[in-house]
């Protein structure tokens, strides 16, 4: 197994109350992950949390958390937020620097939950400085993924997987090195669409789009599941995680979403993860690792649940996940400029401006540009990595103006 996610137990600090750190404290996530928190007095304490643009939301979750730090991207944000906590005796800081200040704080653990490229610098200080990182910020591992391993490799940070499908994955590898089993399978709901023409998917609406049927999550990984692109860049995080090759990896529509992931052994015997649809439960396993905490989740009961069922995904309807696996397939910085060109793609189809059908061409347009200009060599370092997203997405204007 990638020596970065192997947890050393002398790592695991039996120390209680366990030192978080929340980046992306206001988000779907970050909800989910205070909820797990208050509902276990006394087993976590908050040194810092941080949040993109709204100031009272991040008030709100600093106080409920009892935040020491309370740290906000957006400049213009910082005086809202320090009114908000005025005599809450909570450190108050804005801008990018800020965010990655609350990132290497001292801490046992920090929750990396920011959503997109936004994440990558201070989830990638955090590992930096050699802290353990609950990963649900799976963009880091398709921008940027071979620097974050060498990273962690180096600080000796360890990686724990928060994304439901790689957490399950990791619980079933009991230790096991990622890289020895046969067959490592996500599973994908299907998402909205999973029973759409695809003349009727083309013309989906953002409305249509974020309605998922089994989670509820923020809008970029929502409209990411509906068109199974965040199944394509959930492979390339588990190539780099679980340090297994891309033709060992393989997906499955499942829309119970109950088992999440499975491995597959060469004498022919799976192991696979299971747990009802709600992110509290990796989330919690990821904070108390390698203890157990409780949780509020319902108890998965599977007479209830009848039967679970598997598909194929189809790739004429969903050729998103085709260009994720084909950029995983080349390598390079092709996943790099997949992950860039998607953040562009989503967030114009949520404001209206782009077709969902054109989210993967206009991927797929991207990379195949990228490799024509002769950009296609792997990105040396997180700062490379950015590189070529900045010019992914000045391209992605050119090409949408
Ligand atoms: P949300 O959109 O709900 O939340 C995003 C969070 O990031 C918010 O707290 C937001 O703050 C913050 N943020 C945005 N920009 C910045 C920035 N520049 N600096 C600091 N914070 C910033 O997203 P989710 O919680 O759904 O997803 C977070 C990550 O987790 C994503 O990478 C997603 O793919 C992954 N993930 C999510 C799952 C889910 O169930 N939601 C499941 C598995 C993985 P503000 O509110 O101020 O904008
Ligand atoms: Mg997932």
């Amino acid at each position: 197994m990638n020596q970065s996610i192997h947890p050393k137990s002398e790592v695991f600090s039996e120390s209680i109350p366990r030192r978080l750190v929340v980046l992306g404290a206001t988000g779907s996530i970050g909800q989910s992950t205070a909820d797990v928190i208050l509902n276990a007095p006394g087993r976590f304490v908050v040194e810092a949390v941080a949040g993109g643009r709204d100031a009272a939301a991040l008030a709100r979750q600093a106080i409920a958390l009892g935040a020491r730090f309370a740290a906000i991207a957006d400049p213009a944000a910082y005086q809202d937020l320090k009114q908000a906590l005025s005599g809450a005796g909570i450190e108050v800081a804005a801008g990018p620097d800020a965010v990655i200040e609350a990132a290497v704080r001292p801490s046992d653990l920090v929750v990396a939950a920011i959503v997109g490229t936004a994440g990558v610098n201070p989830t990638y200080a955090a590992i930096k400085a050699g802290r353990t990182v609950a990963l649900a910020n799976k963009e880091c591992l398709v921008c940027a993924g071979a620097p974050f391993m060498q990273a962690a490799r180096e600080s000796q940070a360890v990686l724990l997987p928060m994304d439901s499908e790689h957490n399950a994955i990791f619980q079933a590898l009991g230790g096991r090195a990622g890289n020895s089993v046969a067959r490592m399978t996500l599973t994908a709901s299907g998402g909205p669409f999973r029973l759409w023409s695809a003349e009727a998917i083309a013309k989906a609406t953002p409305a249509q789009a974020l309605n998922h049927p089994n989670w509820s999550m923020g809008p970029k990984v929502t409209v990411d599941s509906a068109s199974l692109m965040n199944k394509g860049l959930e492979l390339i995080e588990a190539h780099h995680l679980f340090d297994i090759p891309a033709d060992r990896l393989d997906v499955l529509v499942h829309p119970q979403s109950i088992v999440h992931g499975l491995i597959s052994f060469e004498d022919g015997a799976v192991i696979a993860g299971l747990a009802a649809p709600d992110m509290r439960v990796p989330i919690a396993h990821c904070l108390a690792f390698p203890e157990r905490v409780a949780t509020r989740a319902r108890t998965l009961d599977l007479v209830e649940i009848g039967s679970l069922t598997f598909e194929r995904p189809d790739f004429g309807r969903f050729p998103a996940l085709q260009v994720a696996m084909d950029a995983l397939a080349a390598g390079g910085s092709l996943p790099t400029v997949l992950n860039a060109a998607n953040e562009i793609a989503v967030e114009r189809f949520l404001a209206g401006k782009l077709g969902f059908h054109q989210i993967a061409e206009l991927v797929r347009n991207l990379c195949d540009a990228a490799l024509k200009s002769g950009e296609g060599h792997a990105p040396a370092t997180v700062a490379d990595a950015l590189a070529v997203d900045h010019i992914t997405r000045e391209r992605a204007r050119t090409h949408l103006a």
